[in-house]
């Protein structure tokens, strides 16, 4: 009886542990707050986050003519690239480390240029993010995970497109909206609670 009610214990933890694919930019990194500072020391216009209501980077919002044209422009600011020197969101690092020694592994999934990986790396030692597994990628849904949270409006649909069966959690920006079978999260100290009513 005893070595049965071992098993239990032991199936009960295993089933709670998660697979947690994690999106950097807009989630755990202040990419907004990076960007807009440099482009207005640069080129004189403040750029509020409430101002940015959609998804891309050139006309109107900048002054640049395609994404393209921004992301030649993030590729060395003052010798480094824009994804080198951002913030992190009040509470990610903490959340993500109180995950990581519940059990739950953090997959780090992101879509990025080529120019930033090293500068990402960097960022993400430095930063201490509690991680082991760590992806650049467009189609994040194919790094089999058992929750995604992201922020870019393309990716959350692409996760509902092709794994709706997974947990797929939203971090609202003004720049995304809701949609329908995505759960949201509009602070880091909602992750867990949130993770626990799965
Ligand atoms: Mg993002």
């Amino acid at each position: 009886m005893l070595i049965v009610s071992f098993s239990i214990v032991h199936l009960r933890i295993k089933l709670s542990q998660m697979r947690i694919g994690v999106d950097l930019d807009g989630v755990v990194a202040n990419f907004t707050k990076g960007w807009t500072k440099y482009y207005e020391e640069e080129f004189g216009k403040k750029i509020l986050e409430d101002n940015i209501t959609s998804w891309g980077l050139s006309k109107p919002l900048t002054h640049f003519k395609e994404d393209v044209d921004f992301w030649k422009w993030a590729k060395d600011i003052n010798g480094s690239s824009i994804f080198r020197n951002l913030e992190v969101y009040d509470g990610s690092v903490e959340t993500l480390n109180e995950l990581s020694k519940s059990g739950h592994e953090i997959v780090i999934l992101s879509s990025k240029p080529w120019w930033s990986i090293h500068d990402t790396l960097i960022w993400l030692g430095e930063n201490k993010i509690p991680t082991k597994e760590i992806h650049f990628i467009e189609d994040k849904w194919t790094v089999d995970c058992d929750v995604y949270i992201d922020d870019a409006p393309y990716q959350l649909e692409n996760f509902m497109k092709k794994v709706p069966n997974k947990k797929i959690i939203r971090y609202v920006r003004s720049y995304n909206k809701p949609i329908d079978g995505v759960f949201d999260i509009s602070n880091w100290n909602e992750l867990i609670p949130l993770l626990n009513s799965f």
